[in-house]
């Protein structure tokens, strides 16, 4: 094992849990046993949760301005531990180290959006008749639990963590337990910064820990994010325990591609939204719907496909698990008819033959019956489906349960508009292949991709985070 074993982070102490499961840590970009991870149980979670509103009670009255200065210190600190933190989401995800280096750098992106809370949340007083003011004052809502899963093992962390934390409330992560390593080092990084002991906390744990979380009574609001059947699940049962509950869902993008679309700067955007992070993105595109007589495009498609080459430019996917089903979806939609214009499969990279990677993958002549074309893949797989105009192609986009993103590349300005109002989804992108919004915009799809209201990041989470009081105050007798 090339690290110690993994532990809990409970009260401002690396705790062990206590349970006898453990789970390897493996390395997905050559199979070594990076460490073991507790499958934490009940009793764990009732420690942290006990120390996390004991914690409330004192980290709620800290004034807002003074909590962001914890994070104006640790924005800092991930700047300074950029280049470790980015080898160890590397090591335990798979994803190239510029990857993971562009996950930190997002954190900060999110860390600096918290630091500007003050701004953003001052409350509202009107004098409403003489003497007699109305206001109002955001309150955090209490202990927050924060289930994440393995493809972004800092960023998806960093959506919840600064916001939820400098609005006043405390946390416990349930990291994903296939990558629980860049967790813990987080963790250090707040304290270092200045968290003060039961605000941050972390319980690793599996499926079971999961659902003690939706049953908690001490937890008062649940935010998660993952694939759309487990998000059903949390939403569900943590709702029915009366929590605020927000549950992000999985994703198959839709890119609609235009004859008139500008050739090479199209074939750029599908290739490196398809193929980024191994496909393991729920931004990424899945599906292109060729609109016309796009071959001249499609051509440039696997061109720029072709010059991505799995352990140089391309990672790996999480396990062999996934090798395996991403490759099962690619043959069976081979036997189905489709054309596999470039094929990903049965790859092996030298000197890291226990790796799990998949090569970058267009299949072609996809119908929209097909798995290919309806099943999130979660790989580097990108279907075609051909149509011959812009309202066949919404209607292909519109039938899909999901709705985290979809793209429109076209060189009209009257095209793009319509397309971009009457796509499906949350996020949607102009000749943009990842749409994913910027601070202070919100990040959140729509229909299958998440359940519940609102957003999770930006301006919008602020409603999930917190609750208002109002006031009703006579001055003067
Ligand atoms: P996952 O749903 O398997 O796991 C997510 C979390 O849920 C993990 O912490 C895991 O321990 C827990 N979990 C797993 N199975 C469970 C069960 N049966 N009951 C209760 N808890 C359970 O997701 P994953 O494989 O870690 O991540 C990939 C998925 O996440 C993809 O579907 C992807 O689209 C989605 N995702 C969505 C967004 C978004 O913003 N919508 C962002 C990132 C990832």
């Amino acid at each position: 094992m090339k690290y110690p074993e993994a532990s809990n982070y409970i009260n401002g102490a690396y705790v062990p849990a206590n349970t006898n499961r453990t789970l390897d840590v493996i390395s997905p970009l050559d199979g070594t046993i990076l460490s073991r991870v507790p499958l934490s149980g009940p009793a764990d979670l009732d420690d942290a949760v006990s120390k996390a509103q004991q914690a409330f009670l004192k980290w709620s009255k800290v004034p807002v301005k003074e909590r962001v200065q914890v994070f104006y210190r640790y924005k800092m600190l991930l700047e300074k531990n950029m280049t470790a933190l980015s080898e160890l989401i590397r090591e335990e995800n798979g994803k190239t180290f510029d990857e993971a280096k562009a996950e930190i750098e997002k954190s900060i992106e999110l860390t600096e959006f918290a630091c500007s809370m003050p701004q953003m949340v001052c409350g509202e007083t009107l004098e409403v008749s003489r003497g007699v003011e109305c206001r109002t004052e955001v309150c955090p809502v209490g202990v927050v639990a924060s289930i994440v899963p393995f493809n972004f093992p800092s960023m998806v962390p960093h959506w919840t963590i600064p916001n939820a934390l400098v609005l006043g409330n405390t946390m416990i992560l349930k990291p994903s337990e296939v990558v629980p390593l860049s967790a813990l080092k987080i963790a250090g990084l707040l304290e270092e910064a200045g968290l003060p002991p039961g605000v941050f906390n972390i319980v690793n744990g599996d499926r079971s820990l999961v659902e003690a979380i939706c049953d908690h009574p001490g937890i008062d609001a649940v935010s998660f994010v993952g694939s759309t059947n487990v998000a059903r699940i949390v939403y569900a049962r943590a709702s029915a325990n009366f929590k605020r509950v927000l549950a992000l869902g999985g994703a198959k993008n839709h890119l609609i591609v235009l004859p008139d679309a500008n050739p090479q700067m199209t074939a750029a955007n599908v290739a490196a939204s398809m193929s980024g992070c191994a496909g393991q993105r729920c931004m990424a595109a899945s599906v292109m719907i060729a609109v016309g007589d796009c071959e001249h495009i499609i051509g440039l498609v696997c061109a720029e496909a072709k010059k991505i080459i799995p352990g140089v430019n391309l990672g790996s996917v999480i396990s062999a698990a996934a090798k395996e089903k991403i490759e099962k979806y690619i043959t069976g939609a081979e036997k189905q008819g489709a054309r596999i214009l470039v094929d990903g499969r049965n790859v092996v990279v030298d000197g890291k033959e226990n790796g799990f990677y998949v090569g970058p993958t267009i299949i072609d002549q996809v119908t929209p019956g097909m798995p290919v074309a309806t099943e999130e893949i979660f790989g580097p797989v990108l279907a075609i489906i051909r149509v011959k105009n812009t309202d066949e192609a919404l209607a292909v986009e519109n039938a899909n349960p999901y709705g985290n993103a979809a793209a429109v590349f076209t060189q009209s300005g009257g095209m793009a508009k319509y397309i971009a109002d009457n796509a499906s989804a949350g996020m949607v992108g102009v000749n943009i292949g990842v749409p994913v919004p910027r601070e202070p915009f919100s990040f959140g799809g729509w229909n299958d991709s998440k359940f519940g209201v609102g957003d999770l990041t930006g301006k919008s989470s602020i409603h999930f985070w917190t609750k208002l009081k109002k006031g009703h105050n006579q001055m003067e007798p």
